[in-house]
Parts: structure tokens; sequence; C-alpha cells
């Protein structure tokens, strides 16, 4: 089969590759109808993150069930199903508190290279999440989404106790903080501030619930924050970037009390103990449990309540993956979808 292989930073190349097969009982195959490109798949991509050996890429993924192994009970060949980036048993004592990220048997996708044809997904009963049917091709971007991006904003709101009333701001204008906006939206804040300086993002965050754009970064940002607050800072601030300075910009942007739900894939943040100490700010985040909004994503994206595929603004064969990585590098596009 074909699949992206990163050799080096910038180096993307789409390749064959061995044709996965089940290896557990627990397994299922599957046939890819998206995958895509997402952001943390720039860290390495931009040497970041190291790149030691040719690593295949990707771990986003919807696709129909070609195969099972023997254990497998509730996904079933045919199937039109969508996963997450960890493959988790959603059986275990940390899974059914809704942390399927940090599953005991947690096994990372990334690993397995779901930019390609087919992928082998681990844990399958407890990973996928089964349509009821086979879904209208305009909703599979959504679909795709909910895989991780949009599961991962959802956190972000979810981790920032965002609800009825609340003041949010969003910091990072990626696929990610988008949807953090769309989420946010959702679960019923009042007020939502998105931060962003490109036009094109400013516009589907209005689109998504935005009512503010800040345009500012880093100390600025966080005075316009509390400008629009009252001087207190926002209730919940969700951090979709992962730098040091994107962090500081979320806990200083969040009043005494409030919370930040970070999502953004840490790189070199170290928190000052002291300003982290007098700031009365929780914060809880990390790599989202997606699995656990899964089902409640897929219910609302096939009764069209929300439209989370529109963050792809870029769509390419798989065998142009290079490019794709390119133009998100670049930031000519937000994210990228493949068509294997
Ligand atoms: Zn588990």
């Amino acid at each position: 089969m074909r699949g992206a292989v990163l050799y080096a930073p910038g180096d993307v190349r789409v390749e064959q590759r061995q044709d996965p097969r089940i290896e557990h009982p627990t397994d299922a195959v599957i046939r890819l109808a998206a995958t895509c490109v997402c952001g943390s798949d720039l860290w390495p991509y931009r040497g970041v993150e190291p790149v030691n050996k040719p690593s295949p890429m990707g771990h986003e993924y919807v696709g129909v069930v070609e195969e099972v192994g023997g254990d497998v009970r509730l996904v079933k060949p045919g199937q039109f199903v969508v996963g997450s980036f960890f493959a988790s048993d959603n059986t275990c004592e940390i899974c059914r508190a809704g942390y399927q990220s940090s599953c005991v048997h947690r096994e990372p996708v990334g690993a397995l290279g779901a930019q390609a044809e087919r992928l082998r997904v681990p844990l399958a009963d407890g990973t996928l999440v089964a349509t009821p049917e086979a879904p209208p091709e305009d909703l599979v971007p959504g679909l795709l989404a909910a895989s991780d991006v949009l599961g991962t904003g959802w956190f972000g709101a979810v981790a920032a106790e965002v609800g009825p009333g609340r003041t949010v701001a969003v910091v990072g204008d990626g696929a990610v903080g988008l949807l953090g906006v769309l989420a946010a939206r959702q679960l019923g804040a009042e007020r939502i501030i998105a931060m962003s300086r490109h036009a094109d993002r400013q516009k589907l965050a209005l689109h998504y619930g935005a009512t503010d754009i800040v345009t500012e970064r880093g100390d600025e940002g966080v005075a316009r924050i509390k400008d629009l607050t009252d001087g207190l800072g926002a209730h919940s601030v969700v951090e979709a970037v992962g730098t040091q300075e994107s962090m500081m910009q979320a806990i200083r942007a969040t009043r005494p009390g409030g919370h930040v739900g970070y999502v953004g894939v840490a790189h070199g943040v170290e928190l000052p103990g002291t300003e982290l100490f007098y700031s009365h700010v929780h914060l809880h985040g990390g790599p989202a449990p997606v699995r656990r909004f899964l089902p409640e994503l897929i219910d609302l994206i096939l009764e069209r309540r929300i439209d989370p595929g529109l963050v792809f603004d870029l769509e390419l064969p798989l065998d142009q993956a290079a490019e794709g990585y390119r133009a998100m590098d670049e930031r000519r596009a937000v994210k990228t979808l493949l068509r294997p």
C-alpha cells in the first residue's frame, strides 16, 4: 500500500509500505476513507522534534473496517468507523474515568502511520466508534476532524470548564483553536474571544461562534483580554499552541479561580512556580481523551448541528502529502485533508 513517511525535517515521501495485517486478536484493519496532516506533525517536520529514522506519519483516520481479529466483538467488517490517536481498551479504570488517552494499555496510532491507504488499529473494540450506516460523502471531513482536532478542541473547552454564562478566550487559531471556539459555543459560553491575526481564520472563528477577535499576542494580548473582561480575565481559557509564550498568555488571561484547558502539545514550556502560586488559576489538559467525546461528536456531525470539516481548507490525494505538509508549514493552509 501507499503511505507517507518522514525521512528528515522537510522530507515527506509517499512510498510503498507493507500492508497492515491483524497482529493481535484485538486488532482491526481499516481501509481509510480520509486522513490528514496534524499541526503536531509539523513539530518533527520542522525539526523541533528529532527524526531519528524514517517514520510512518499520521494519526487521524476514518474508514471502513476490512478485517477484525478473533477477539473483536463490537466492531464488524463493513462498518464505517472513527478512531483516535491513542488506541485504548475503554474498559480499564482510567478509561472508565474518561481518560482513554492515558489507558493502561494505550498504544500510539501515530507510530503505525495513518497517512496511508490502510491502517491496523489495536484494541479495536475500545478504540473505534462505528457510525450507524455509511455517512454521506460531505460529512466525511467532519468525522475525520472528530478523530483529533475536534475532540482535542472539545477537551480543551471541557478542561477549561466552559459553560453557560462564561467568558472564554482561545489562544491559537489553528484547527484545534478554531474547533475550541466551536466547542465553547456548543457548551453554552456567553462570550468567546478568539486570538488570531489571520483574516481567514478570524472569519472561521466568527462563523464558529466567536464574539470578539483579539489580534495582539503576549502581554498585549493579555491586556486586551483584561480590557474586555472588566480587568478580571476570562473564566475559561483554551490553550491550543504549546509554546512558553502561548501557555503564559493563557494563564495570565485567566481570572483568579478560572480554568485553563491546555491541549497544545507542550514544547519547552516551563511554568514559574511563584507566579502560578499567586494566580489562583486551575490548569488541566494534556493529550485529549478524544474517545470519551466521540459518540456525542459523531451524533452532532451526523445531525448536521456542527460542521467541523470546514477547518480543512486544502484537499489533496495522498500521493501529494509532501505539498500538504508544505502548505501547512508555510501557513498557506489551516489543515490538509488527504484522500488515499
Ligand atoms: Zn483503558
